[in-house]
């Protein structure tokens, strides 16, 4: 029998190219985003029902939940993945922001999981994949609130995959780098007040990094974290945690094999951090 997906925050980058990896291989995909009325492509996909989800909004949970039972017969497999960065100086980030960080990318996590709970036990079977990130496991500056929403996933994930595991639940939990989407413009919440002085330089060369970086062609594609995701879905392991590209290899191997003395002394050093001498 082909499976189905649900995936959140599939109108761009990590999302929809699941989308596309799960449907070319045969699966059922509920893709879901906040406004479909725009999608133009998926929804000319064979066994793709594009839908309406804002994981901020429940009903909207509810509905993409039902709407895709009805259609295929069950939910095999959620990928959790709708999420966006916050960043910039802690004591720039308004609260409004801090709230609607940890409703995406925490709360809303939570929410969808919640309404697909009751469908995987009387199905006595079912997977969450939960979309990480290597900011789930060491931090870079200035996104203090995204880390801590990353953390969080995979403090939950871990947690309720012992929870879940004699349910017939697996959980996933795939840790991307740096990839090609549009995390890094278009979806980047960034603040910072000028006003705070004793942060303009310090946060001008870290942006700069940051730019650098984002902008680079070290950059991992979509498609290769989406074939991630699919290995996760499909490979019958009960492995918690998937590295999703070189990046995400290297760094998070670097940072089991180091001391965190080490760890961070090498991060501060390629950060060129030094600590205020008096
Ligand atoms: P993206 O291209 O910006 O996609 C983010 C997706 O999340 C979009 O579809 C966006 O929808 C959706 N979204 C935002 N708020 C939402 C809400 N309230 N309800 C439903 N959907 C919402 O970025 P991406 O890189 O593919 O990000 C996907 C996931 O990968 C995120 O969880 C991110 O933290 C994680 N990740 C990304 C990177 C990276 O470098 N790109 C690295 C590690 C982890 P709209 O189009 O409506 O805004």
């Amino acid at each position: 029998m082909r499976k189905t997906i649900l995936i959140t925050g599939a109108s761009s980058g990590i999302g929809r190219q699941s989308v596309k990896k799960f449907q070319s291989e045969g699966w059922n995909v509920i893709a879901t985003m906040r406004k479909p009325e725009k999608e133009v492509e998926l929804n000319t996909l064979d066994r793709v029902l594009v839908t309406r989800l804002d994981v901020q909004d429940q009903a909207s949970i509810a509905a993409a939940v039902a709407a895709g039972i009805d259609k295929w017969g069950q939910i095999d497999v959620v990928l959790n993945n709708a999420g966006y960065g916050l960043m910039g100086s802690f004591e720039s980030i308004t609260e409004e922001a801090i709230q609607r960080q940890y409703a995406v990318n925490v709360f809303g996590l939570f929410d969808v999981s919640r309404a697909v709970l009751p469908h995987f036990r009387a199905m006595k079977s079912g997977m969450f994949i939960n979309i990480s990130s290597v900011g789930g496991k060491i931090t870079f500056p200035l996104m203090s609130l995204y880390h801590s929403t990353k953390f969080a996933v995979e403090g939950f994930s871990e947690s309720v995959h012992y929870e879940w595991a004699k349910l017939g639940i697996k959980v996933k939990i795939v840790e991307p780098g740096a990839v090609a989407t549009n995390f890094g413009s278009r979806s980047l919440d960034f603040h910072h007040d000028n006003s705070l002085t004793d942060y303009n330089d310090f946060v001008n060369g870290i942006m700069e990094l940051f730019e650098k970086k984002m902008d680079s062609s070290s950059l991992c594609s979509p498609d290769e974290i989406a074939d991630v995701i699919f290995e996760a879905a499909t490979d019958g392991s009960d492995q918690l945690r998937y590295r999703a590209g070189q990046e995400a290899e290297e760094i998070l191997t670097a940072r089991s094999n180091m001391t965190d003395e080490a760890f961070l002394g090498m991060m501060k050093s390629q950060l060129g951090i030094s600590e205020k001498i008096d």
